[in-house]
């Protein structure tokens, strides 16, 4: 089986999985152990050499499995097939997705670096830069997704270390809103800001649109990171993460991986496996669903405007020129401002009685919250403005479920209002 010519949906079953190896067993089982057995002495020589990047790779060896904190099979199968959907070298997993971006951030920069974001990004994310990075010396600079090259070169160049930047971390599509980042103009910026002996990297946090409709790597990313706690573990049974990228990139990742040992469990390889199987199939069907329930959001007269990818019209030039070349989807996620503020966003969330009122997403349950008191409740009043994260804006994360009925319970819990 060559997997140059096979899609990635047909190889999640197998891709990377040696039944010979485990019995015939058909499934990978779950290897639930901490350490693996040398067959001898040089054995366990030849795998430390090369898990401490002693020696080069030998052409027909493999790494050898030594303890669960440094390799495991169902972590190594796993990323595997994760880097089929992203076409990337090699991959990383984590126990979150904070695990993956924290990880990443830590590798990446140094104390005295300069480290440029985008805004609105996740909450977590957003606390860790602010409040934990600016411990160690780092200092961290936010731009506004939406805005253009030259004005966050300008925003670089006034914290007079533009020279320092090391670094860029990016969330496009931006959560709660669809707000567009253009990731080959990051890509520009990070080249610009590159020396021949500093590599400007950059990282694009796909969770928001998933795997399946975005390739930020074919866009100049350096690293994709993910929550795999959304759409790929996609039951809401799970809370894991990934990172891929070049096999030189995920090296650093992973070393720095050893020594936080923040790498996934093999339970969570496992389950997140599982879930890799059904992922075209759930991604594709919660997606038709979605456009289903914003075209019947934008005709209600309750609701005032709906935020979904879909509905970016060719006038709106820069934001359709992003979303056409990154994206082949409009996703699963909506927001929608609801007439009124706090008190009618509210009412309507308690009289869901389908939809849970819960946070998260990417699930094959649909979900539904608020972000200003929620989600986003930590982003500063005028930052939560310039996002459009007001009051009056409700998060709907579209699941499996009949879209029929999926419209009955928003229809209701908007006529209670
Ligand atoms: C949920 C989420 C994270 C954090 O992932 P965890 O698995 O909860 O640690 C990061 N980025 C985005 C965009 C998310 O939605």
């Amino acid at each position: 089986m060559k997997k140059e010519n096979l899609k990635p949906e047909s190889l999640m079953m197998s891709y990377g999985y040696k039944p010979e190896l485990s019995q015939g067993a058909i499934k990978t089982p779950i290897f639930q152990t901490s350490t693996f057995v040398f067959e001898t002495a040089e054995e366990g020589k030849a795998f430390f050499e090369l898990a401490y990047g002693l020696r080069e790779q030998g052409a027909e060896e493999e790494p050898g499995l030594i303890y669960s904190r440094l390799n495991n099979p169902d972590l190594e199968i796993l990323e595997d097939r994760l880097t089929l959907w992203d076409k990337a070298e090699d991959g990383a997993v984590f126990e979150s997705g904070m695990a993956a971006i924290s990880t990443v951030l830590m590798e990446f920069l140094k104390p005295g670096d300069l480290l440029l974001y985008s805004s609105p990004v996740y909450g977590g994310t957003s606390y860790f830069i602010k409040n934990i990075l600016t411990q160690y010396g780092i200092e961290v600079v936010g731009f506004q997704a939406g805005q253009r090259k030259e004005e966050i070169v300008e925003i670089l160049k006034s914290t007079g270390k533009a020279d320092r930047l090391k670094h860029i971390h990016i969330e496009t599509p931006a959560n709660p809103t669809n707000a567009l980042v253009d990731i080959a103009m990051c890509k520009e910026i990070a080249e610009q800001y590159s020396t021949n002996d500093k590599q400007v990297t950059l990282a694009v946090d796909n969770t928001y649109m998933g795997p399946l409709w975005s390739h930020p790597l074919e866009h100049g990313a350096d690293l994709v990171i993910y929550s795999a706690t959304k759409y790929i573990g996609g039951h809401s049974d799970v809370i894991a993460g990934a990172c891929l990228g070049s096999k030189e990139l995920i090296k650093r990742v992973k070393g720095m991986r050893t020594f936080l040992g923040n790498m996934a469990g093999p339970w969570t390889g496992w389950l997140l496996m599982r879930s890799l199987e059904t992922l075209k199939a759930r991604m594709e069907l919660q997606a038709r669903n979605a456009e289903q329930i914003a075209n019947y959001l934008k005709k209600h007269p309750k609701v005032e405007h709906v935020y979904y990818l879909g509905f970016i019209e060719e006038k709106d030039t820069e934001n359709y020129r992003i979303y056409k070349k990154q994206y082949s989807s409009a996703g699963a996620m909506i927001s929608f401002d609801i007439k009124g503020g706090e008190r009618e966003a509210f009412l309507f969330l308690n009289n869901l009685k389908l939809i849970k009122l819960a946070v998260s997403l990417g699930s094959t349950e649909s979900l539904a919250e608020h972000p200003a008191t929620m989600t986003h409740i930590d982003v500063p009043e005028e930052d939560k403005k310039k996002n459009f994260i007001t009051e009056k804006l409700v998060r709907l994360s579209i699941g499996v479920e009949n879209h029929e009925d999926l419209i009955w319970d928003i229809g209701q819990a908007l006529d209670k209002v």
